[in-house]
């Protein structure tokens, strides 16, 4: 048996203290943020925060989101270890990470090639085998490999991105934070043979989306 780190405590406690009460209840969720090592994600003077309840900075000026963001998200898919999930916005590949303890494969997408190269890494250090990554712009999607029964979007923009609605499989879930760059919406869609309906599950504050069906710049 081997012995708990500092970082093991915190990630429990993480658990314990900002999830739960908040009302992240799935026990495969749960299960997730319980194991994978968050700290691997940020920058070796950041290490220390990681379990922090807050989102931190982690180069090319975008951010890891607070755990909280992450565990409701990725609840909000309902994920039982069938699905193809596609993300765009890989980031530090956090959520990536989380989503592919809960599922068959993830598919995510970054922009900024620095960013996705240091995922990539840690990917590879965890041994985390079902995450295939590339660069793009994310808001046109992923069309050679949809549809998806799950996306989860990491990045907000005005509206969501026509591409992404037609990529989502029928009876899949897609969250992402739309809005103005102030603060947005985190919307829970689901779409039925044609019907889509979207409501409403959070007020969040995400970094833009930048691309065709985005921001601009
Ligand atoms: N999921 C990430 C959050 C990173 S912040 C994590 O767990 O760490 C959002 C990311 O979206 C940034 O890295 C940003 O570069 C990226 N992004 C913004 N617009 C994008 C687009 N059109 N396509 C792909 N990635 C995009």
């Amino acid at each position: 048996m081997s012995a708990l780190s500092a970082f093991d405590i915190n990630r429990e406690r993480m658990v314990e203290e900002q999830l739960i009460p908040r009302g992240i209840s799935d026990p495969a969720t749960l299960a997730a943020m319980r194991t994978v090592p968050r700290h691997l994600f940020v920058e070796d003077a950041m290490q220390v925060r990681a379990y922090g309840d807050h989102p931190l900075p982690i180069g090319s000026g975008q951010t890891i989101s607070q755990p909280y963001i992450v565990a409701l998200m990725t609840q909000a898919l309902h994920l039982e270890g069938h699905e193809r999930v596609l993300e765009i916005g890989t980031g530090s590949g956090y959520q990536a990470a989380v989503l592919s303890r809960l599922c068959e494969r993830v598919y995510t997408i970054e922009r900024i090639d620095a960013l996705l190269r240091q995922a990539r890494k840690v990917f590879d250090r965890l041994r985390y085998y079902n995450i295939v990554s590339r660069i793009d712009d994310g808001t046109i999607g992923w069309p050679d490999q949809a549809p998806f029964d799950g996306i989860v979007v990491t990045a907000a923009g005005p509206k969501i991105p026509e591409p992404l609605l037609d990529q989502l499989a029928d009876g899949g879930r897609m969250v992402i934070p739309v809005g103005g760059q102030d603060g947005q919406n985190l919307q829970l869609v689901e779409k039925q043979g044609d019907g889509i309906t979207v409501r409403t599950i959070e007020l969040v504050r995400f970094v833009n989306l930048i691309g065709i069906h985005g921001w601009q710049r």
